[in-house]
């Protein structure tokens, strides 16, 4: 039963989609437009799997990764992410870390200790979430859920083009995927950087990604059956924009 003295639902926009489909660019921009909350929900996935291999937990100790899933001190400042005290925002951006993520966010308990820890993101006025699961899982009521779609093929280019641009500009900082390993092992989490790599390995990435992604049994990558899918292509990331920003507008209405 409705109770009259129940405070009105938050307003929920979800995105969902695979990697490099540009959600996260999508996902800030919309939220700033609409002055919401934003929940990078693959930055906690992202931020657990470095604090698991910081503790060089093995993959099958379930138990243990349950405990560091509950247990993970993580902070957003703004647009930093900080884990145990350290600035980890580049750091949980390596690939070495979104494999781990991918791999590690396969297991339920792992899924189940993260879920209250998304959930509290949704306050007044509202929340913009970017995941694989948003509109499926964490937020089943959001009133509107949008899925990016894009070939895996324009994906790596846009990823391949991403890794060439920081390379240049952080040329001293980086490193092979060995060494940042080398390093994670030494608990050293705040210098960890990809390598550039070529355009064939990047897409064997994002393939892999998507298939562990997409085939595990929890939460998998899939549109929400309400959800609006929109193929961004051949399209910029203001087209994108506009066009979530507009069915907002009409949901809303
Ligand atoms: O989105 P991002 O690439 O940062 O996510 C890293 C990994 O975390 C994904 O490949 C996915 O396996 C996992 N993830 C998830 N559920 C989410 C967000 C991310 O399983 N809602």
């Amino acid at each position: 039963m409705t109770s009259l003295t129940e405070d009105p639902p938050i307003p929920v926009l979800t995105i969902d989609g695979p990697t490099a489909s540009g959600k996260g660019t999508v996902a800030r921009a919309v939220a700033s437009a609409l002055g919401f909350h934003l929940l990078d929900s693959g930055a906690i996935y992202r931020a657990f799997a470095l604090a698991a291999l910081n503790r060089r937990t093995n993959t099958n100790e379930i138990r243990q990764l349950e405990e560091i899933a509950k247990a993970l001190s993580l902070e957003f400042r703004g647009e930093s992410v900080w884990l145990d005290g350290m600035d980890a925002t580049d750091s949980i951006r390596a690939e070495t870390v979104g494999m781990m993520a991918s791999k590690l966010s396969a297991i339920p308990e792992v899924r189940a200790a993260l879920l209250t820890r998304q959930r509290d993101f949704a306050q007044a006025p509202g929340l913009v979430a970017d995941g694989r699961d948003m509109g499926t899982i964490v937020f089943p009521d959001a009133a509107l859920k949008i899925f990016l779609t894009t070939p895996s093929e324009v994906r790596a280019e846009r990823r391949h083009g991403q890794l060439q641009k920081h390379s240049a500009q952080t040329k001293p900082k980086t490193l092979p995927n060995s060494a940042a390993k080398r390093l994670i092992d030494k608990g050293n989490s705040a210098i960890i950087t990809d390598s550039l790599e070529s355009f064939a390995s990047v897409l064997e990435k994002i393939q892999q990604r998507d298939a562990q992604d997409k085939n595990r049994a929890i939460a998998p990558l899939k549109p929400a059956q309400d959800a609006i899918v929109i193929d961004n292509a051949a399209h910029g990331p203001k087209q994108t924009i506009d066009a979530v920003l507009a069915l907002w507008k009409l949901r809303s209405n």
